[in-house]
This record gives C-alpha cells, structure tokens and sequence, in this order.
C-alpha cells in the first residue's frame, strides 16, 4: 500500500513526487511517457513533449510571479542534485506592438515588491539596438528580464525531478492510469493491467485529468490545441544566436495572438531548431477525449506552418533557416486563471491541473504547493488556497 500516489508523470506530477517523497515513506508516480512511435497506442498524450519552455520571473499577477520566483530558485540545486542540466539563463525580452499595456505598467509595482530587476525599452528602435536580431512595428515597448529568466529544456527538468525523486527511494511507472476506486483506499488501475493501492492520490495529469474518471467531478477546463513551429538552422546559426532571450511578443491579430520564441537548441535528433509559438484563429477547442487523440495521432499541424512562418521572419528578419516543422501541442486554462490545486471532492483524492500556458516555468512550485496539499489540506502560508480552488463543472 502507497501513502500516495501521483497520477501523471509531467511537469506538476514529478514535482509533487519529489516534494511528497520527503514526507512520506512510500509514494509512486504512475505515467507514459512520451509516445515516439506508435501513436495509436497511445491513450494519452501531454503539454510538455518539447526541448524548450519561456522562463520570465514577472508574471502576470504576484500569484504567477511568487511561482516563478520560487521556481527558479530551486534550479540550482535540482541540477546539481540530479547532475542533469535544464535551465538557461539569457534572459527573457517582453514586448507589446502597442505601447505599454497592462502588463508593462504592473511590472514596477511586482519588480519592487519581488525585488526582481528588469530594463524597459521605451520604443521599437532601443529594442533592435540591443537586440539586432528583432525587429519590431513603429510604437513599441520592451521590457528584458535578466537571467535568470531565459528558457528550460520541459523533458529534462522532468527527468531531474524524476531522478531526484527515484534517489529518495520513490517508485515510478510507466503506465497509463484507467480506472479508479476509493473504499477505504484507493485501487488504481492501468492499462497494462496492474493494480495500486494508495492512502492518498494526487491527480496531475493536465490536459487529460478529467478523463478515465481519475476524478469525482470534472474540472470546469477549456482544452485547446496549440501549434508550434520549429525552424531549422545550421549550428554555426545557432550558435551565433546563443545569447538570443526568449521572447513574449504580445501581437494581436486575427491569425496570429500572444507569439513565444525561443533561442535554437539542439533537440533528440541532432538538429538545431529555433521554436515559435502562438494562439492560432485554427486552434481547435476540444470537448471529449477522442478529438485530442484524433489530433495527436492524425491531426493537421502543417496547415499552420505558413502563418507562423511569416510571423517568425517579420521578427527575425535576419535568421537563416535551413527548413521548417510543426509539432501539436495541447493547452488547459482555467476559469480563474490560475492552476487549479486542492480537493478534488473525494476523501484523500487532491488535484492539480490547468496550467494555463504558463506553467513549465513554475511546475517546481506548483508541484510544492500540491504536495504540501495532499499532506496538510492546505496551501504554504505564502499563498492562498483561494487563488487555486479547483472549480468542477
Ligand atoms: C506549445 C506549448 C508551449 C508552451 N510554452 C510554455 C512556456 O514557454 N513556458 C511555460 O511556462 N509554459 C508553457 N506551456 C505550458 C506548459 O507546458 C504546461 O502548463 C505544463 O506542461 C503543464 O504541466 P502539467 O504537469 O499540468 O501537464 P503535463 O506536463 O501535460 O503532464 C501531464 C502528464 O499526465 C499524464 N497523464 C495524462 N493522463 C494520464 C493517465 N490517465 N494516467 C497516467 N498519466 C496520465 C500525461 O502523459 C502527462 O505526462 C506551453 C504549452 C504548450 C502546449
């Protein structure tokens, strides 16, 4: 029998297995990972199968940038501890196309309070001369945060709280979670098969967290399908865009809103790839389980390569490409917001899922707030369970 056990094996759940580890004597983490080959097989798919993530510091609220904050602190140690390296610190440029908005005029206030040192850009040109590989339209402003914001590598930060986790004597499974029953305890049952017992259970399985009846009561999730592009370039392009920060460019127009970026890195096959992102007017909302399947498995990314493409060379003018891809991806927001951490409704069940686009960067402190949940039915003293109330349809 587990004291508790994790269900999904992404960036919330290996956090919160780390952190559970420290207080209980027996905890698993049951999940699959990534699905490289056959994808039919695959039930469930995740929001993390990348080599690249935004790191910013100011978020936000102060809700995203204590998250951030905190996150970033632990870095050090989880890399050494794990001798696995996940985090870049080239700093992380943020610019609205038209002027200082909301965000930009909340960063003084959150700086002050959080103590975190950032640099505005009051025009378009500032920002080319400090950066000449952007460009910018007439009437913008920028904001770089220093390091230690830049960008995380999603699978590697993953395997270093994993390692971290298996060292403390937790047990992982790579196995898909199908079923669920509470009497007294829990059985957790997979795909292959097995049956687990658990005191406690923390559901953190993202975008999929309300199927297979994990759950007492789905969570209220609008679940959307992300497309992302990844630009070849040579080493030697890569290598000379080594200092390039990640950026945040809030452009809105109706094919293209909210564009992040990333500086190339190398990814598995041995290539260097500059990543692009954006909210697509092509984004598919989903309602059930089979249409994201249909979309991992079969679904058409490639149809979004041209918009995105253009979007990419009218910020990067310069960049030298060698070819293009497209990878699916799947968001999960929130009704507040924020991620959803606390009682799933059942006795000893918690839940935390809905990253809301934002949450690689502080899955180390999401998973901590949801570990010290399922030990102490609470939040740490510097939040508030308020902020991350599950809210069920
Ligand atoms: C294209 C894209 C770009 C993004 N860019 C950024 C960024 O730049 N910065 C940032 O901070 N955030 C970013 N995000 C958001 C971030 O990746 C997510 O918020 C984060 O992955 C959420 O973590 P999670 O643990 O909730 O979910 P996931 O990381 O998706 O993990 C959930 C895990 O649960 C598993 N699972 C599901 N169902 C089951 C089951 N039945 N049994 C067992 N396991 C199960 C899945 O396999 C998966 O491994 C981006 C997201 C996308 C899609």
């Amino acid at each position: 029998m587990f004291d508790c056990i994790v269900i999904g094996k992404g960036l919330i759940g290996s956090a919160a297995a780390k952190y559970l580890k420290k207080y209980f004597e027996r905890v698993a983490i049951i999940g699959p990972n990534e699905p490289l080959h056959d994808l039919e097989k695959a039930q469930v798919f995740a929001s993390h199968y990348d080599q690249s993530r935004v790191q910013r510091t100011i978020g936000v609220d102060p809700v995203w940038t204590q998250l951030n904050k905190q996150s970033v602190a632990h870095y050090p140690k989880l890399e050494t501890e794990s001798g696995i390296s996940f985090h870049s610190s080239e700093g992380c440029l943020y610019v609205s196309p038209y002027g200082k908005d909301k965000y930009l005029k909340n960063v003084p206030d959150q700086a002050n309070q959080f103590r975190l040192p950032y640099q505005f850009f009051d025009n378009e040109e500032f920002i080319t001369k400090a950066f000449q590989d952007y460009t910018f339209p007439s009437g913008s402003f920028g904001m770089l945060e220093p390091a230690p914001a830049g960008h995380i590598n999603p699978l590697q930060l993953i395997k270093a709280q994993l390692k971290v986790f298996q060292n403390s004597g937790g047990e992982i499974y790579n196995d898909t979670v199908v079923n669920l029953n509470y009497d007294q305890s829990f059985s957790v049952n997979t795909s292959t098969g097995q049956t687990y017992s658990a005191k406690k259970v923390l559901v953190t399985a993202g975008a999929f967290s309300n199927f297979f009846g994990l759950l007492p009561q789905p969570l209220s999730l609008e679940l959307e399908s992300e497309t992302v592009l990844l630009a070849e370039v040579s080493q030697a392009e890569a290598q000379r865009l080594s200092k390039l920060p990640s950026l945040l460019y809030e452009l809105d127009t109706e094919a293209v809103e909210g564009i992040y970026l990333v500086q190339p890195v190398q990814y598995p096959d041995g290539r260097y790839y500059l990543k692009m992102g954006s909210n697509l007017s092509t984004d598919i909302p989903f309602q059930n389980l089979k249409q994201i399947q249909e979309w991992f498995r079969n679904g058409d990314s490639s149809g979004n390569e041209l918009v995105l493409r253009k979007a990419l060379h009218a910020i990067m003018p310069s960049l030298n490409t060698i070819g293009y891809t497209t990878k699916k991806c799947i968001v999960s927001r929130t009704r507040h917001g924020q991620c959803y951490i606390g009682s799933s409704g059942q006795k000893n069940q918690y839940v935390a899922a809905g990253g809301n686009g934002y949450s690689a960067m502080c899955s180390d402190a999401l998973g901590q707030i949801a570990a010290h949940y399922t030990i102490h039915e609470n939040v740490p003293p510097e939040y508030s369970a308020q902020s991350f109330k599950p809210i069920m349809v």
